[in-house]
């Protein structure tokens, strides 16, 4: 069975060059985002088929193979799921999509608008970009809604984001909205 994915490589295009902020963000908070923790634990998931960006050989990468139910991803999604941390700092053009895209999150309302809001998962650092609602440049949410919109053409990655909006909104979460819009028709995308 083919296996039809995103194409990482127009998303990594699109989000190459645009910043949240016009200058370095990092020079605000010492780019806590990009420091390990103690115990060196914190890292990102990949998308699916987004593995293929890199060679697997990347000096500044560790690799972890998980298991979709144990870390309670949904049932679209098979094993493995990857799970990255970066030892020290990344080739900016190599950074996975997950930092790119950050600090904006989706969220699918019951019709399936789609809106990018500040990220609400509990994060290990302050991030002044939420934490003080700083405006972040227009090209650089356009871009994020283009690569959301693009990714929740995935079935797997569509499930994702709509039992994670689920949760925000029996939890009560107000999220702060930076930017609303639709989402293109969803293609069924055929899982391992
Ligand atoms: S924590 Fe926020 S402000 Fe700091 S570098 Fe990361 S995205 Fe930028
Ligand atoms: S991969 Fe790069 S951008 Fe992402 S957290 Fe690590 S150092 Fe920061």
């Amino acid at each position: 069975m083919t296996k039809k994915t995103v194409d990482y490589k127009k998303l990594y295009n699109l989000t190459g060059d645009v910043t949240p902020l016009q200058g370095d963000c990092g020079n605000l908070c010492r780019s806590i985002c990009c420091q390990p923790d103690k115990e060196n634990t914190l890292g990102m998931y990949l998308f699916p088929g987004e593995e293929v960006m890199f060679t697997g050989k990347e000096d500044w990468l560790r690799w972890e193979r998980r298991h979709p139910v144990e870390d309670e991803f949904p049932p679209s999604w098979s094993y493995p799921v990857y799970f990255v941390r970066c030892t020290k700092p990344c080739p900016r053009e190599k950074r996975p999509l997950s930092c790119r895209l950050f600090p904006l999150a989706p969220h699918l309302l019951g019709d399936d608008t789609l809106l990018l809001i500040y990220e609400t998962l509990p994060l290990p650092y302050s991030c002044p970009l939420i934490t003080e609602k700083i405006p972040l440049r227009k090209d650089f949410i356009k871009a994020v809604a283009q690569c959301w919109q693009e990714l929740l053409k995935d079935q797997r990655i569509y499930d994702l984001v709509k039992m994670d909006s689920k949760e925000r909104e029996q939890e009560d979460h107000r999220p702060y909205i930076v930017w609303e819009g639709t989402i293109k028709k969803i293609k069924a995308v055929d899982a391992d």
